[in-house]
């Protein structure tokens, strides 16, 4: 199977063949297609199967066929760690660098005061640490979730150790009800069902 076969659009097929991605992953080739139809996923993938552009690129194939630069946020990605989520930012933008879409971070331990600038200038995708993003949502003016349309709740098991799980609910409570939410985790346990079950609906289990 080919990317071609996912029906992505050209500027995403584009960003794929300059980064060598000839081939989705397992993961990739389960979660797109599904995602691309509104799906909630629930995943089971560690890092190193392909999660990221499993999430990525039907996101931003969505975010494609949206009106632009309506609101705040439209896409929130959770990330357990600094590292991770610098990761995750690095990855997204190289898939998103034909399209016109702007991704910022809110990522702890980073200066606060860019971050807010990049916040309030209306970036469609943000990728986040738990309690550095609860700061910005309760101080900075311009910063909300009403608009979310996409949750990612990525690393969801390690999300639940760094996190007090009292700061992923908050989160989860500010987003809207009506959105898509995509859960990944390299474990599932019964902590987690309970993650799941507050922040996904009928979702599609997919393991890597
Ligand atoms: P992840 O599991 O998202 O952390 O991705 C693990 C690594 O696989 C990253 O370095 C990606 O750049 C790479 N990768 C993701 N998808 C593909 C693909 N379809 N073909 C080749 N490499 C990939």
């Amino acid at each position: 199977e080919s990317f071609s076969e996912l029906k992505l659009s050209y500027p995403l097929l584009r960003a794929l063949d300059k980064l060598g991605f000839t081939k989705p992953t397992p993961i990739q080739a389960a979660c797109v297609p599904l995602a691309m139809l509104g799906r909630d996923i629930c995943g089971s993938a560690m890092t190193g199967s392909g999660k990221t552009a499993a999430f990525a690129l039907p996101t931003l194939e969505k975010l494609l066929h949206s009106p632009k630069h309506v609101s705040s946020i439209s896409v929130l990605v959770l990330t357990p760690t600094r590292e991770l989520g610098l990761q995750v930012l690095s990855m997204i933008q190289k898939l998103a660098q034909f399209t016109d879409i702007r991704c910022c971070q809110a990522i702890g331990g980073l200066p606060m005061k860019e971050q807010e600038l990049a916040l309030r200038s209306m970036p469609d995708i943000v990728v986040a640490t738990p309690g550095r993003l609860l700061d910005h949502l309760c101080n900075s003016i311009g910063v909300y979730l009403d608009d979310l349309t996409v949750l990612i709740l990525d690393e969801a098991d390690r999300l639940l150790e760094v996190a007090f799980s009292a700061e992923i609910r908050e989160l989860i409570r500010l987003c809207p009800q009506k959105r898509q939410t995509m859960l990944f985790s390299a474990t599932m346990n019964t902590t987690l069902d309970e993650l799941v079950n507050l922040s996904l609906k009928n979702p599609v289990r997919l393991s890597a």
